[in-house]
């Protein structure tokens, strides 16, 4: 697999594709965004105009695009994915997108003699540069074993979480379902800290070393929260995505997820305020302003 497509080279695919070319692979790429296909240029990529066209000249394709009505369009649409496709080609989803999607997808794919696996990634941007992204695997294990080198480029922990395309989604979802109601429910309790006199520094210093602690808090709060910083990141508008699946799958199978629910609904009012495209911890922020807490932090940061 000496030539690789690579579709949406965004926060997370142009990274994700530098470190292919640095690995050495031949890279074709396309993506609505032209300057960012301009950089990739610059770096040695081709460009490509239609996703037929990368599907014909690559053995195997990655796609990492926002969401399911994305990928559908790549691979079903005008000159898409799906003609180009001949010889066992391979289709690599590593976008979050709706399980049953994926699924859909790789039947179709399989049934014009290509193979899709889904590879959902978490790590974010950080992880994305560094190669270090988790990757989460649904399809064949065989067809696994065709692009483990691969993926081994652009993350250093693949697990592979079942046979069927749409499996890497689900474990995926469950993860984000977490991160997305910890943001909510930290900023909700550190809001209410602040507001009944508490510093800022003292509830870090103390969730830090107790039972409140949780990735978000650990991770993400310092580069975010805590620096007034929220670009993104991962924008809100996908993890409310995110939520909205999560959502779907737990109404697939009979679980009721309440909590999941009103997080969705919070990260909801967050994008009806026009912060969809803000890192996802904006939502604190949004959250500050309905509780009339204004002193953020650290106290000097200039938060409206
Ligand atoms: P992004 O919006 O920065 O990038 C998506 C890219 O796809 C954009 O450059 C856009 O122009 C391009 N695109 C959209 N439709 C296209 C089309 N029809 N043809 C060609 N290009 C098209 O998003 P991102 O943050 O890179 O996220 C990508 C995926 O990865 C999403 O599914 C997201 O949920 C997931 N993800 C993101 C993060 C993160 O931290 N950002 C982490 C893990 C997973």
């Amino acid at each position: 697999m000496k030539r690789l497509g690579f579709i949406g080279v965004g926060m997370m695919g142009k990274p994700m594709a530098k470190n292919l070319l640095k690995a050495g692979y031949k890279l074709t790429v396309l993506d609505l965004n032209a300057a960012a296909v301009e950089e990739l240029v610059g770096e040695g990529a081709v460009r490509a105009e239609h996703p037929v066209e990368v599907m014909s000249q690559c053995e195997a394709v990655i796609t990492m695009l926002p969401g399911s009505a994305d990928v559908e369009q790549v691979v079903f649409g005008t000159q898409g994915l799906l003609s180009g496709i001949r010889d066992e080609h391979l289709v690599i989803d590593m976008s979050t997108i709706d399980p049953m999607v994926s699924k859909r997808l790789a039947l179709e794919i399989d049934s014009a003699g290509g193979q899709m696996i889904d590879a959902p990634v978490s790590g974010g941007e950080t992880g994305a540069i560094n190669g270090t992204l988790t990757i989460m695997i649904g399809g064949p294990a065989a067809v696994l074993d065709r692009c483990r080198e691969v993926l081994s480029v652009m993350g250093n922990k693949l697990i592979h979480a079942g046979s069927e395309a749409g499996m890497g989604g689900k474990v995926k979802l469950v993860n984000n379902m977490i991160t997305g109601i910890s943001m909510i429910a930290t900023a909700e309790a550190f809001l209410t800290g602040l507001k009944a006199g508490l510093s800022m520094e003292t509830i870090v210093e103390v969730v830090g070393t107790s039972s409140g602690n949780t990735w978000v808090h650990q991770n993400h709060f310092p580069n975010t929260v805590l620096k007034n910083q929220h670009e993104p990141g991962f924008m809100l508008d996908l993890m409310y995505k995110d939520i909205g699946l999560a959502l779907a799958l737990a109404d697939d199978v009979g679980v009721p997820v309440p909590v999941a629910g009103l997080a969705r609904q919070v990260y909801q009012s967050g994008r009806t305020a026009g912060l969809g495209r803000k890192d996802f911890s904006v939502v604190w922020k949004h959250m500050a302003e309905a509780a009339g807490v204004h002193q953020l932090a650290p106290p000097s940061d200039d938060v409206e």
